[in-house]
Parts: C-alpha cells; sequence; structure tokens
C-alpha cells in the first residue's frame, strides 16, 4: 500500500511512490538556479494536468555550491548530505568544480552517498537542430557509464608528495623503472562493481527491446581493469541472461551473421575506434556500457553528435536512490541573463517522473518539447543556428507549460 505522502521509499531496488512525495532539488551553480526553476514549473504543470491534482511534488530544496558556502560555509553542509541521505531521490542544477583546488565534486560526492553506481543518458536527435551529421536521425544512443569506480575514485599523488615516493619505491621492487618526477594514478576497476552496471544495462535493454549492447574498453592496454571489465561482462551476460543474449561471435558463427528475432546482440569494441565510430556511422551502436572514464567521453560525444548538450538529460541509478540532472555544466558565462537552455534538466524531470511511474507526465513534458521546437520557439543555442529570434529561459519555460496545459 503506498502511503499519500513524504519520503520515496524502496523494496528490492524499486522505488514505492506516495501520491504526494517530498522531492529533494538542488539550484546549482552559474546557470542552474534559472534552468532548475524553468524545470520544477513545467514539471509541476505536467503532473498537475496528467493527474488533475490526485498527485503532485512536494519540493524541498537542499543547500549546495555557491550559495551554500555564503549561508553556510561549505558548499555541500552536512545537513545537506543528511537530507540526501534521508530523502535519496534529487533533481540537481549543474554544481561548479573548481579546477586545480582541494574541493572534491558535490556531483561524486552525492553519487558515492547514495552508491548511485549507473549514470545513464538517453541520447536520441531532435528534428530541426543543427547537427553536425549528415544522418543525425540515426542516432539513437543509451549510455551505461560506470559511476563509481575506476579513476574517479580520486587515489593519485602529486609527483613530489611522501605517498608518490612509497609508491615509486613498490613499483621498483617489481623490477619496473620509475622516474622521481611522476604523479601516480591508481586505475581500480572491480568486479561486483562491473557487474551491477551490466546487469543494470542488459536488464534496461531487454526491457525496452533494444537491439544491441555494446562493451566499450580499452583492454587492449589495461588488461586488468578495462579488459577484464569487458570479460566480467560477457561472463555475467552469458550466465544470467541467456537465453536474451547473442554475442558477436555466436552470430558468425551460429546464425551466419543473421541475428534472430528478439535477441539482444552484446559486443565490444576498442574505445578510440568506437569514438571513430560513433561519428561515421553511429547506426552502429544501440546500447553503450563502459567504464567511468570512457563513458565520460563518449556521453559528451554522443550529445555533440545531435548537436547540442544543452538538451540531454541523465539519470545517476542505484538500487536505493536516485539523481537526476542535465548533461552540461554551470555555462557560466550565460549565468544570470535569461538566455540559458533549459531542457537538459527539463528532461532529466521527465527521467525522474518515469522512474517514479508517472509516466503520462514525463510524455507531455517530451511532447511539448517536440511541438516548441516544430513552432521553432527556441532559446539562443538552438536559434543562432535557425537565424531566428530567440526565446529566453523563463519565456521559453512558460510555452512549455502553455502547449502541456492546453
Ligand atoms: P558547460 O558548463 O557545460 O558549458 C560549456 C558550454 O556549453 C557553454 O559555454 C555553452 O556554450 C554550452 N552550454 C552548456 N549548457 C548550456 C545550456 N543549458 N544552454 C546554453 N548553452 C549551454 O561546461 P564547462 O564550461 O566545461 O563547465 C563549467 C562548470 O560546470 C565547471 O565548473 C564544471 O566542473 C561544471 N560541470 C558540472 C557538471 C554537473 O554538475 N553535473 C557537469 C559538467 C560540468 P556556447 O559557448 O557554445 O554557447
Amino acid at each position: 500500500m503506498t502511503s499519500e505522502s513524504g519520503a520515496i521509499r524502496f523494496e528490492n531496488g524499486s522505488p514505492v511512490v506516495p501520491d504526494k512525495p517530498t522531492l529533494l532539488y538542488i539550484k546549482g551553480d552559474g546557470i542552474g538556479p534559472e534552468i532548475t526553476e524553468a524545470a520544477l514549473r513545467v514539471i509541476d504543470a505536467a503532473v498537475a494536468k496528467a493527474y488533475a491534482g490526485s498527485k503532485s511534488i512536494n519540493w524541498l530544496e537542499v543547500p549546495a555550491g555557491i550559495s551554500a558556502e555564503k549561508e553556510h560555509g561549505s558548499r555541500f553542509p552536512e545537513s545537506s548530505s543528511n537530507m540526501v541521505k534521508e530523502y535519496r531521490i534529487l533533481l540537481k542544477g549543474p554544481l561548479e568544480t573548481p579546477v586545480g583546488t582541494g574541493i572534491r565534486s558535490i556531483n561524486v560526492h552525492i553519487r558515492m552517498l547514495l552508491d548511485l553506481y549507473a549514470n545513464v543518458r538517453p541520447v536520441k536527435y531532435v528534428q530541426g537542430i543543427e547537427s553536425p551529421l549528415r544522418n543525425p536521425q540515426n542516432v539513437d544512443l543509451v549510455v551505461f557509464r560506470e559511476n563509481t569506480d575506476d579513476i574517479y575514485r580520486g587515489i593519485e599523488w602529486q609527483y613530489d608528495s611522501k605517498q608518490a615516493a612509497k609508491v615509486r619505491e613498490l613499483i621498483r621492487s617489481f623490477g619496473i623503472e620509475i622516474e622521481d618526477d611522476t604523479g601516480i594514478g591508481i586505475k581500480p576497476i572491480g568486479r561486483q562493481k562491473t557487474e551491477r552496471v551490466a546487469r543494470m544495462a542488459i536488464r534496461y535493454a531487454i526491457e525496452r527491446k533494444r537491439r544491441s549492447v555494446t562493451i566499450m574498453h580499452k583492454g587492449n592496454i589495461m588488461k586488468y581493469t578495462e579488459g577484464a571489465f569487458k570479460e566480467w561482462v560477457y561472463a555475467l551476460a552469458l550466465r544470467e541472461f541467456r537465453s536474451s543474449i547473442v554475442t558477436e561471435d555466436e552470430l558468425n558463427k551460429a546464425y551466419e551473421g543473421k541475428m534472430p528475432e528478439g535477441k539482444i546482440l552484446l559486443n565490444d569494441r576498442i574505445a578510440d575506434n568506437m569514438l571513430q565510430q560513433l561519428v561515421t556511422r553511429p547506426e552502429s551502436y544501440d546500447v553503450i556500457l563502459a567504464p567511468n572514464l570512457n563513458g565520460d567521453y563518449v556521453s559528451d560525444e554522443a550529445g555533440a553528435l545531435i548537436g547540442d548538450i544543452g538538451i540531454i538529460g541523465s539519470e545517476n541509478l542505484g538500487d536505493s536512490g536516485a539523481m537526476f540532472e542535465a548533461a552540461h555544466g554551470t555555462a557560466p558565462k550565460y549565468a544570470g541573463l535569461n538566455v540559458a537552455n533549459p531542457t537538459g534538466i527539463i528532461n532529466a524531470g521527465a527521467l525522474m517522473l518515469d522512474y517514479m511511474g508517472w509516466n503520462e507526465a514525463a510524455a507531455s513534458i517530451r511532447s511539448a518539447i517536440d511541438t516548441a521546437m516544430k513552432n521553432k520557439t527556441v532559446t539562443q543555442d538552438i536559434a543562432r543556428y535557425m537565424s531566428i529570434e530567440p526565446v529566453g529561459t523563463k519565456e521559453y519555460a512558460d510555452a512549455l507549460i502553455s502547449i502541456i496545459s492546453k
């Protein structure tokens, strides 16, 4: 039985959503406050229209970023961590991560706090946007990026630190020469972390009837990290999803290159080759499964393929929590000017509604975005390629709300 209001709970890895749940949001830095405000208004309008008042969201702001530092003396105070741990679902505006200082990324901190081990980014071409590709309509990808392992764990030491000197000594004790001016970074990739994200990606492909899952790796060079990632994914797929999966090897040997109906092709590609093939023939790729760093690169490349990273939403998923955000950052040069495109975080809101099972509201948001594009009601990042007058961030959100509310 679902309760009327309060936090979303989890049962066996699935959210149990009350009709009037409390959800967290972070405004973010730079353009964050403007686009987040636009997103909350659009999401509320979609929920109100779809459920005529029987469902609604009680939004609770989590202090974070530059404004929290001014008010609370920290970019992510303890009280914010506690709110995230209690409510576990949040919509997040982009947050600045200063380069070359000791401040750890709050994005990474929240992912770790809720153990959000998969970053999922659907990237599909939207008619009307200027793409660098000749056939951008062939781009329909979903990137699953492992979110908690790999070099993002931040195990690294500056070249002149005591720790780096110690690690260099250890390396030399294995008979390997290493120069004294060498900084050290460690790249851990574990089996359990690989398997849980692989399980999620393959399950997604099966449920959504996708064509293929491609493992992106550089296992020819990093044999025991990225190479192991590839091997562990194949082993898991054959162990747990045997009846749904055909490997590329099997396709060629047992099926003469013709995919049997209703099955999903599992293959792998070396990262550098794959990055260029995504540009030359994106139709060869569908669901992409990658370790953390490769996943970071390929997610942004996928955004570039459809011409505008400003419109992409992404979700960070775990077994008992989720964070939804735009794929882009704080775009500081546009902060406070009412020109930023809020579509990325609005699409993230649609992913959040799908996650909650409020699919009707999610669908009405996506349909309103399509209609606005057809009407050429777009912000400057898109208008500049169409040689038309743009609308502002706020006016764009108003236009979506009026389409949704009709
Ligand atoms: P960025 O903020 O994504 O901005 C890069 C460029 O992309 C902008 O100058 C703008 O380019 C365009 N752009 C991005 N979002 C847009 C939008 N919504 N509307 C219109 N144009 C948009 O990347 P960055 O400059 O590398 O990063 C800035 C800060 O954001 C850094 O502190 C970084 O750490 C942080 N960041 C945070 C997240 C996150 O919170 N998840 C993610 C990435 C980066 P044009 O010049 O083409 O108009």
